[in-house]
């Protein structure tokens, strides 16, 4: 079968030949319907992030898989169940954090994540699966299924962030995604049609018109540029920010957050950039954090329950979001083309058959 496979830093993806798997006992046989492609897989491209599975030199891609069931393989599920896999396994056999259903909260070592540390992805025709790392989705919703895992990354982020509010009465007015990359779009929609924030913004370093710009435009945002209101000038120029989620992978961000919050607002950051040593007013943001109550969280991956929430919300998204969200569906003849970046690129996927 074909798959599409990278040596990290070495070179583009490229089509290889794989073995069809054979399902082992507790998994599925699942026949991948399309595969998404997000900033992660271009830092795993660029061998920034993660690394192939011991022994090999290159990494089967793909971690936002949607695909249907081929063959149940004696488990719960049904031939034809259309299903999104988690993206975390163990590396031995299993460990605590995936016996009680928290593989998002496993150190390092104790993980490996599909298409990204340590195991191949589901860039392939065919993948294997167990069960238990399968989330059951609506057929109706197949064609998108490929949003679910970038969705869950932000129901665990805003499940952590209520979370480290939930001591005292909190109801975010305000919050600001920074960064209009796919995770950042994703997210803000969901501000506006799940969380119904009253005031949501949306940070960028794009000139309009842009395509990401009308979408926060037509989402009812505000647009911020980061070239004229960098993230710790945005109270002063519009107002402080009870909840900001960051989604650029900008270091810098990280701290200006501290500054951007409300007091008592939550800070939540996604990006995984590499090292960049700049300086900072150390004292002024411990300061900050202290007296105004303000909370900073880092978040990593999603466990089966943040999937689950992920196809309720994208059942909630309206059509038009994602129709401009997704740029680009790409059969295997033309998949380099859902690797290409530019402003007119947002999501794309590589479609490998159809249900
Ligand atoms: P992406 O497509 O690269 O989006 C990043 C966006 O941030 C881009 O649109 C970029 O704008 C914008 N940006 C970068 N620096 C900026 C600045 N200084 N001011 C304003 N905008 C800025 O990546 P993505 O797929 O949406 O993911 C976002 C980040 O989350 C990445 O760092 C990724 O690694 C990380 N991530 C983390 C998790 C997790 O579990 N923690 C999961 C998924 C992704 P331009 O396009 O104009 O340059
Ligand atoms: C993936 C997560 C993963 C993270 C770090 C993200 O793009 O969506 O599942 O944990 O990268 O590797
Ligand atoms: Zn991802």
């Amino acid at each position: 079968m074909h798959a599409i496979a990278v040596e990290p830093g070495a070179g583009e993806p490229r089509i290889v030949e794989r073995p069809r798997p054979d399902p082992a006992d507790g998994e599925a046989l699942v026949r991948t319907l399309r595969v998404g492609v997000d900033g992660t897989d271009h830092e795993v491209i660029a061998g920034e992030h993660g690394e192939p599975p011991a022994g090999a030199d290159r990494l089967v891609l793909g971690h936002e898989a949607v695909g249907v069931v081929a063959d149940p393989n004696g488990t719960d599920l049904e031939s034809g169940d259309v299903v999104v896999p988690t993206v975390r396994r163990p590396p031995n056999g299993t460990n605590e954090y995936f016996d009680r259903g928290e593989p998002d909260m496993a150190p390092a070592g104790a993980y490996h994540e599909r298409g990204i540390v340590g195991a191949d992805g589901f860039m392939a025709e065919y993948f294997t699966s167990p069960a238990e790392f399968l989330v059951e989705l609506p057929r109706e919703l197949a064609e998108l299924g490929f949003l679910v895992e970038p969705i869950s990354i932000s129901e665990k982020a805003l499940e952590h962030a209520f979370a480290s509010r939930s001591a005292f009465e909190w109801e975010p007015d305000t919050a600001m995604v920074l960064g209009n990359g796919s995770l950042g779009l994703l997210t803000l929609a969901m501000f506006e049609h799940v969380l119904e924030i009253d005031r949501s913004y949306c940070l960028g370093r794009r000139d309009r018109p842009d395509p990401t710009v009308d979408i926060i435009d037509e989402l009812g945002a505000t647009y911020v540029d980061s070239r004229e209101t960098p993230v710790d000038a945005v109270p002063d120029a519009y107002e402080g920010m009870d909840l900001i989620y960051e989604a650029t992978g900008y270091a810098k961000h990280a701290f200006q957050t501290v500054e951007g919050l409300a007091p008592n607002g939550v800070g939540v950051l996604l990006g995984v950039p590499g090292a960049w040593e700049f300086e900072i007013d150390g004292g002024r943001l411990h300061e900050e954090l202290v007296l105004h109550n303000k909370a900073l969280l880092g978040t990593v991956n999603s466990h089966r329950g943040h999937f689950e929430a992920a196809t309720d919300t994208l059942a909630q998204l309206p059509t038009w979001f994602t129709d401009e969200l997704v740029t680009g569906v790409y059969d295997l003849e033309s998949y380099e083309r859902a690797f290409e970046t530019g402003d007119e690129v947002i999501k794309t996927a590589v479609e490998f058959d159809s249900l």
